[in-house]
């Protein structure tokens, strides 16, 4: 079975189009990460997208803020902005969706899907020192994350391991046994690793191999319906850095 993986689509419906367009024909089954909503201007219809075509989804933070289910007391004045315009956007239907959804971490065929840590759906991995505490917390040897909008991955090597090949993004790595692996596969709607191409991750379970992936989309048009919306424009224009 070969999976889509994808993270933090943020409501950018042309982000989230053009990872479609680069994977066609990758995958059988796609799985979300978390952050459907939030940042972009198209919060009902990157839902309803997922409610479709997702097999397994778990929620984000901003999941969570956008439905009521939390306060966005934690988030910045630009984000807790975009938090409140996305809740009156929504459709009561996909309020309520995003207020259901489950949090992680869920098990797939083999792997682990969480939001931000294995430990704490909230908290951020970005360095090898957030990573190596969590891997004392591990089900599966291959566990996805995203919430960091960092494309790539962090590994515990088995002893015994043979090589040390970099298995970085971006590129295909084999995953081997014993060693384990947390992989982000980037952001579909918000890249902050400074390429503002969207960011997502395939993994074939037969093949035993994971590829990121990167691909430009439409960022003019996903920056007009930012600002069209009224959303701070410092959403807009921050799609064009991926910071
Ligand atoms: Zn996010």
């Amino acid at each position: 079975m070969r999976y889509l993986i994808l993270s933090d689509i943020h409501a950018n419906w042309q982000g989230l189009e053009g990872v479609l367009a680069a994977a066609a024909g990758r995958y059988d089954e796609i799985v979300c990460l978390g952050d459907i909503v939030g940042y972009g201007a198209d919060p009902n219809r990157t839902t309803e997208w997922v409610r479709k075509n997702c097999s397994t989804v778990i929620r984000g933070n901003h999941d969570k803020a956008c439905s009521g289910l939390e306060n966005a007391e934690q988030f910045n004045p630009v984000a807790k902005q975009a938090v409140e315009w996305t809740h009156h956007a929504l459709s009561d239907e996909n309020r309520e969706y995003l207020r259901a959804l489950p949090g992680g971490p869920i098990e797939v065929n083999g792997f682990a899907m969480v939001h931000g840590s294995v430990r704490d759906e909230d908290e951020y991995v970005l360095d090898a020192r957030d990573a190596a505490p969590q891997f004392e917390h591990v089900t599966k040897a291959l566990t996805f994350f995203g919430h960091t909008h960092v494309q790539g991955g962090f590994f515990l090597r088995a002893a015994n391991s043979a090589s040390d090949d970099a298995v970085g993004a971006p590129g295909t790595f084999h995953l081997r046994d014993n060693d384990l692996c947390l992989v982000n596969p980037g952001s579909v709607g918000q890249p902050r690793d400074y390429q503002w191409e969207a960011g997502f991750a395939v993994y074939d379970s037969q093949e035993r191999t994971v590829s990121y992936g990167r691909c430009p989309y439409d960022v003019q048009a996903a920056q007009t319906r930012i600002r069209a919306a009224g959303l701070p424009a410092s959403l807009a224009e921050r799609l064009a850095l991926g910071r």
